[in-house]
């Protein structure tokens, strides 16, 4: 199938999924597009996506300049390492990779030096997974602490990457633990954070994340078919 095909499909199954459970949020498509090359990306764009998620600094930088298209946004969704934080700056619309405070160090240290701001999710990972990055959720008050000292950092919201677990009930779980999180932090008074993104789903697992409460969904084989590491 093309990428149009594959696009219409699942921006068809999310607005079903919106009328069959009646939920009236938007819900934004994030193409992942890691290891697809730019023209593909532009391919995808020519069908109205618009945001496109990636996981390796190198490869946005490249891709930032190749696309050369101010309506395309680019999210950092993988790892950063805090040596890359700088060549990051106004390329990506979001990072929905803040895990540690090193991290959050380096963006408002950088931010600062360019008077500019960063906007963020905070990665959380639920089930500890040792291959995984992300923040256990015990951690997550101490995080939130530093960010309202900051200036040049927002957070916006949550990000997760569930476990692949073949048993999709047993991954509802973790998308219900987040959506619980969001909830009470919703309810809370912060300075420079609030909930607006609850960033969860992807190509196997995006419906129960929908069904859970996320609103916005990162997905890439479903759109781009399986991806070549080479
Ligand atoms: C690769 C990746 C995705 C997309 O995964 P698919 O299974 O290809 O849809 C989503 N989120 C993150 C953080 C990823 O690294």
């Amino acid at each position: 199938m093309s990428i149009k095909d594959n696009l219409e499909e699942i921006n068809r199954s999310i607005e079903k999924l919106k009328k069959d459970l009646s939920i009236d949020r938007d819900i934004t498509l994030i193409a992942v597009s890691k290891t697809v090359d730019s023209k593909r990306v532009l391919e995808a764009y020519e069908c109205g996506q618009i945001d496109f998620g990636e996981n390796k600094v190198q490869e946005i930088t490249k891709k930032y300049e190749e696309i050369n298209n101010e309506e395309i946004s680019l999210h950092m969704i993988g790892h950063l390492q805090t040596n890359k934080v700088k060549y990051l700056i106004n390329k990506v619309k979001l990072i929905q990779s803040l895990d540690r405070k090193s991290l959050l160090k380096e963006l408002e240290k950088r931010g600062r030096a360019n008077n500019s701001t960063f906007n963020c999710l905070i990665e959380l990972n639920l089930a500890k997974e040792e291959t995984k990055t992300g923040l256990h959720e015990e951690s997550l008050e101490d995080l939130l602490n530093e960010v309202e000292k900051c200036e040049f950092v927002k957070v916006k919201g949550l990000m997760t990457v569930a476990p692949f677990l073949e048993d999709l009930e047993e991954v509802r779980v973790y998308f219900k633990q987040m959506k619980q999180i969001y909830d009470k932090l919703s309810k809370r008074e912060f300075k420079n954070i609030s909930m607006e993104i609850l960033s969860m789903g992807m190509s196997h697992d995006y419906k129960i994340a929908i069904e859970e409460g996320s609103n916005m969904v990162r997905i890439g084989t479903s759109i781009f078919g399986k991806r070549n590491y080479n």
